[in-house]
């Protein structure tokens, strides 16, 4: 609709100039009674359709198309009646309505208005342009080579078109695939398997990064082993299968109960860690020793109906200690745990016994 306005307003400009500097008989034809009215009735066609067609695409948001391919096929034909006998070549104007059809890439509607500009001129041309203006035959020729030619040529850029179109609707299809396919095995590298929890791998990236942000930004970060207690005999007993389904449980179990700013992952065959951050010693603590007793309280009927514990190991991470320390002194209270009985949390550096919130204080 743009380039029709440009089109309209550069004609309107071009007529208000030919009739302003023009001083030929031509210009008084042009004004001359009868004459003169088809002439301005015929622009003011123009500018009604073209306002219509505005209004239309404006208010409705239904068959923008057709209002388009419609303005543009009036105001085609109208202005050749305004620029024909003046503008040699005024003919061409007729052609514009096929080019709609190559802007929306539609093959129907550039063979239906191809065939009719040709055979519109051709009516034109027997009817009036002949016996009217006496133009030659070879110019009505010329004229419908040239929207042969034209159709023929915009049939092969449509259908240039839609073969880039397709290409590029291939291209975008793979590299979506590509994409889901990438972000499934980075899934896949970073979890365990068996339990869904991150893996070993992760948890170490994870940890580096936070301690690195822990000694930067003094972000406060615990740290907690967990190991089943008896696990050997679990699989023993009720076969490896069973081992592995009360894996899945109570990393599960781990998973439910840890804040959202909190990490766990499958550290190694039936060990879990988890990382706790943005919390005070005494709240990780407590989350801890509540997934502690979460999993003793569980039921195994697969295995026994008897209670399945953990063993848990906890440390605060002190500034400038570094990665190898805090895991020593969260294995050491691990090893405290498993040797005081089992089915416990033992904070590093606090005696078991003592109360670990009234230690840290
Ligand atoms: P403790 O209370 O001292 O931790 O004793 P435990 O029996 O749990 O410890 P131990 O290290 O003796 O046994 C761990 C067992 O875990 C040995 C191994 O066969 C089993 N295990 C490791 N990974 C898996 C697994 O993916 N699936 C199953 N079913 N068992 C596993
Ligand atoms: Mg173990
Ligand atoms: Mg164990």
């Amino acid at each position: 609709m743009n380039g029709y306005w440009m089109i309209v307003l550069c004609l309107l400009a071009a007529q208000y100039l030919f009739v302003l500097f023009s001083r030929s008989a031509d210009s008084a034809v042009t004004l001359s009674p009868g004459k003169g009215h088809m002439f301005i009735a015929c622009n003011v066609m123009i500018i009604v359709t073209m306002a219509s067609a505005e209004i239309w695409l404006r208010r409705s948001c239904r068959y923008h198309k057709q209002a388009v391919v419609v303005c543009g096929f009036i105001v085609s034909y109208l202005m050749y009646f305004v620029l024909e006998p003046y503008v040699d070549g005024a003919q061409m104007t007729v052609m514009m309505p096929i080019m709609i059809a190559l802007i929306y890439f539609d093959h129907r509607l550039l063979y239906s208005l191809g065939v009719f500009s040709t055979i519109f001129y051709a009516v034109i041309y027997f009817a009036l342009e002949r016996p009217l203006l006496g133009k030659p035959f070879l110019e009505f020729l010329l004229v419908e080579c040239v929207y042969i030619i034209f159709g023929i040529m915009a049939r092969a850029v449509i259908i240039r078109g839609r073969e880039t179109r397709e290409y590029l609707e291939q291209l975008t299809k793979s590299e979506q695939e590509l994409m889901v396919e990438r972000a499934i095995s980075d899934k896949l590298l970073k979890m365990d398997a068996l339990t869904g929890l991150y893996n070993h791998k992760s948890f170490h990236e994870y940890l580096d990064s936070l301690l690195e942000q822990c000694e930067s930004n003094r972000l406060r970060l615990q740290l907690a082993l967990f190991d089943i207690d008896n696990f050997k005999h679990i699989n023993d007993t009720y076969g490896h299968w069973v081992g592995d389904l009360v894996l899945k449980e109570v990393a599960a179990k781990v998973n439910s109960m840890i804040g959202l700013n909190d990490f766990a992952a499958r550290y190694g065959g039936e060990e879990f860690a988890v990382i706790f951050t943005d919390k005070n010693v005494h709240d990780a603590y407590a989350v801890a020793e509540h997934i502690r007793a979460g999993i003793a309280a569980m039921a195994h009927p697969y295995a026994g109906g008897k209670p399945i514990t953990v063993s848990i190991g906890f440390c605060h991470y002190q500034l400038g200690d570094g990665k190898e320390a805090l895991f020593r002194k969260t294995d050491d209270a691990l090893y405290t745990a498993k040797r005081s009985g089992k089915n416990t949390v033992v904070v590093s550096g606090v005696a078991h016994g003592d109360d670990p919130l009234i230690s840290y204080a």
